[in-house]
């Protein structure tokens, strides 16, 4: 996760051995790879340009301290920035207290729904929830089955979904099923498309007024960088996206899309995936991300 941006950065502030304080020209030429490390890491160039900006503000504010070298400085203030960039807090899952909790995953195909749905899950019954799963997608028979087998696999319930059967029904009807199975939070497995499109949009829509999800969560491939971000945007606009799962964080993303969705949608990434195995999910802390990304 984050190596190639991590290297990047590391290069740019080895230059800053040995100089005196940090003044208007060292904070300069120091910005200017980092912003070059944030461009070739697919960050949005709006993104980068801000970022570029309020470090270079924060830097020249700087008291000189005695116990920081002007490196450890400006390191110290990209830190704190590239915090704020990735989201500031963590932010956990809403729920309704004492009442069915509803998690809708969203998102393009491919992207790694229906995974991400077991995987939540699976981190929900480790914190004494009792999840049950909802197959919606009725368009790819083979994403039902995925989620039947997933679920057999956790050993827990699944609605019956068919593909004969209409999605929004489906989310209703399993509403009260979730209820009678003694379950308290239900995920929905939506349909995604290879591209947006009006069709899945006004589903989708439908599936929310429907069901009041107490979060949306938007899954997204890390590796399609802007791409991701960009489709996120318009989910949010027709939608109300409330997080983000960004997955395959254990590829070679470049951090792009992890990098620029929090400040382009405002909405905070809340999980990664970490690989394809149920367990490979975690939190999303951005200021270990940060801690990450600089070494
Ligand atoms: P969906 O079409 O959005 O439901 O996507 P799937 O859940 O079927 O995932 C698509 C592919 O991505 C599958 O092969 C998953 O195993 C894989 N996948 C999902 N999440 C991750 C992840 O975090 N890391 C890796 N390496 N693969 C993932």
């Amino acid at each position: 996760m984050f190596d190639s941006l991590s290297d990047r950065l590391s290069e740019a502030f080895k230059n800053f051995k040995g100089q005196g304080r940090l003044d208007e020209k060292n904070i300069q030429a120091g910005m200017r790879e980092v912003r070059l490390a944030l461009l070739e890491a697919d960050v949005n160039y709006k993104v980068v340009k801000d970022f570029v900006e309020r470090v270079k503000e924060r830097a020249l504010g700087q008291e000189v301290q005695k116990s920081l070298s002007p490196g450890q400085q400006l390191i110290k203030v990209v830190n704190d920035e590239l915090t704020e960039l990735l989201g500031g807090e963590q932010e956990g899952l809403n729920f309704t207290k004492g009442k069915l909790s509803k998690i809708m995953m969203v998102g393009l195909q491919g992207a790694g729904k229906t995974t991400s749905s077991a995987k939540i899950a699976l981190y929900l019954r480790r914190k004494k929830f009792k999840p049950y799963l909802v197959p919606a997608d009725i368009y790819r028979p083979a994403a039902i089955e995925q989620l039947n087998v997933l679920g057999k696999q956790l050993d827990m319930p699944v609605y019956p979904s068919t593909t004969e059967m209409n999605p929004v029904d489906i989310c209703r009807d399993a509403l009260s099923k979730a209820e009678e199975a003694g379950c308290d939070v239900v995920l929905f497995d939506t349909a995604g498309r290879l591209h947006i499109d009006e069709t899945l949009m006004d589903e989708l829509v439908s599936i929310k007024a429907a069901c009041a999800p107490d979060e949306i969560l938007f899954v997204a491939d890390a590796m399609t960088g802007q791409d991701a971000v960009n489709v996120a945007s318009t989910f949010d606009e027709k939608l109300g996206i409330t997080g983000v799962v960004l997955t395959k964080m254990d590829g070679d993303a470049r951090g792009g899309a992890a990098l620029s969705i929090k400040s382009v949608t405002g909405k905070a990434v809340k999980f990664v995936g970490m690989g394809e195995k149920l367990s490979e999910l975690e939190l999303f802390y951005p200021d270990r991300a940060a801690s990450r990304i600089l070494g």
